[in-house]
């Protein structure tokens, strides 16, 4: 048996027969994180003296990798930019104070896109992660790191943020699951902000169940986060196994337009026809205002970004450059401390909204983001779950696109939609082209995530 590839339930059953103690198991990650990282650069940094306390909680010795833009307190904190190199939090994000309260054990913070903005974890000043199947390919992103360090047995499971697909496209390049939640279902309070109409935290695990268990605990309201619905969260785990017999899975043609590859195409096909054997009902329907999203997300996203990383100005936090006076200590530390996509981010945020150009640009894509909202507000009158890929490809080359952000920013076609429209999706690994994993989306109604995990624990399962 290899513990490092162990899920969190089986985990939890070693460590009930005493097979392994806790302390046993935490050794034996940072030895393999300590072998493999050097060639992954899955972790930026890695927790060696955190002794897990005695706990009898949901996760209690379970170890976990945290994405670097959420805040453990007294921990250093990068979002993989060097405006935050050396920066400490203060406090513990939500996520963490739960996950600490069911007992789970931080083996350290995995790398990421600068502030979560990319498609491949390229943008991280710290160097790229690779990906697990082919060191020569990219993980995805912008929770490269974390999906990464679960697949390559270096945690049992992780957590990433997703504003516009990072849990999910990673999940899919990788070969794990990755679930984002609705938004308002999991606290934002202590997770960098990017665009935080759109930010999420989510698991990334080895299967849906334990998608659901970590689900269960990070779940729920929070005096910290207006935004975190207090809406009760149900036992996600319970009804997992239920048959999907009669299940309504609607299939959005949009989602299978000319950008996607023909063999992944042909993947995400038996994967559906999988489900409809397993009893669910495969209905064709439309998105139609899908091919608008990108547009829309590359609008009101920078605007989010350009607001929110104004903090960054070389006094509050991080990173500050020797200057002659307050506005070019701005200056030369905001040019310093950002890598180019950050700063491409927030000049055309801060152009979308500049007076003059807001009503054509930020009003616009609001509206079209209304209608995206729509679109799936009426698919889900006919459908309990949306299905289609993640991704349009699988893993590409380190170094292939990165030169050219417009062709990075295509691989988020299929997700970016779902943030707009607030809805739960994750990403199910359903096959293989070329040794590399495909991903397969399913999305739910605003808090559904029971569904979702349903069908893709019955897909797992049979
Ligand atoms: N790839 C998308 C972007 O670059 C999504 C990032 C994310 O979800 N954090 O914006």
């Amino acid at each position: 048996m290899n513990i490092k590839n162990l899920t969190i339930r089986e985990v939890k059953r070693g460590l009930d027969k005493k097979e392994f103690s806790q302390e046993e198991l935490r050794q034996e990650f940072l030895k393999s994180i300590k072998k493999k990282n050097p060639d992954l650069n899955a972790y930026l940094s890695v927790f060696k003296n955190e002794e897990p306390e005695v706990n009898k909680g949901v996760l209690a010795g379970v170890p976990c990798a945290i994405k670097d833009n959420i805040l453990i307190n007294g921990t250093g904190c990068t979002a993989a930019s060097k405006i935050l190199e050396n920066y400490i939090s203060t406090y513990d994000a939500t996520v963490i104070k739960k996950l600490r309260g069911a007992g789970a054990v931080f083996l350290g913070k995995t790398n990421l896109d600068e502030f979560a903005m990319g498609s491949s974890t390229e943008n991280s000043a710290f160097g790229p992660t690779k990906n697990p199947h082919d060191l020569t390919r990219v993980p995805g992103g912008s929770s490269g790191g974390s999906a990464a360090a679960v697949v390559a047995g270096l945690s049992i499971f992780a957590l990433g943020s997703d504003t516009g697909g990072s849990i999910r496209l990673p999940a899919s390049f990788c070969g794990v699951v990755g679930l984002k939640p609705t938004y308002g279902r999991v606290s934002r309070h202590g997770l960098m902000a990017m665009a935080s109409s759109l930010d999420q935290i989510g698991p990334i695990t080895k299967n849906s169940y334990d998608a659901a268990l970590v689900l269960n605990i990070i779940a729920g309201s929070d005096k910290f986060d207006s935004t975190a619905v207090p809406k009760e969260a149900p036992d996600y785990t319970s009804g997992i196994d239920k048959s999907i017999k009669g299940l309504k899975i609607g299939i959005p043609k949009e989602y299978f337009s000319e950008g996607l590859d023909g063999k992944v195409n042909n993947v995400i096909q038996k994967a559906i026809s999988k489900l409809q054997n397993l009893g669910a009902e495969i209905i064709d329907i439309s998105l139609p205002h899908s091919e608008y999203a990108l547009a829309s997300y590359y609008i009101i996203m920078p605007c989010e970004v350009s607001s929110n990383l104004a903090r960054y100005d070389g006094i509050k936090y991080g990173f500050s450059a020797k200057a002659k006076n307050l506005i070019d200590t701005y200056l030369k530390s905001r040019e310093g401390g950002f890598g180019e996509e950050a700063r491409r981010r927030i000049m055309l945020g801060t152009y979308a909204l500049s007076a003059g150009y807001y009503n054509a640009y930020y009003k616009k894509a609001q509206q079209v983001r209304a209608l995206i909202k729509k679109d799936f507000d009426e698919a889900f009158k006919k459908v309990d779950v949306i299905a289609g890929p993640t991704a349009p490809t699988v893993a590409f080359k380190l170094g292939e696109k990165v030169k050219d952000p417009l062709t990075m920013y295509l691989s988020d076609v299929y997700t970016v939609a779902i943030n707009l429209a607030g809805v739960p999706a994750l990403s199910v690994p359903c096959g293989f082209v070329n040794n590399l994993p495909v991903g397969l989306q399913l999305i739910g109604k605003h808090f559904d995530e029971a569904v979702i995990l349903r069908t893709a624990h019955n897909y797992e399962h049979n």
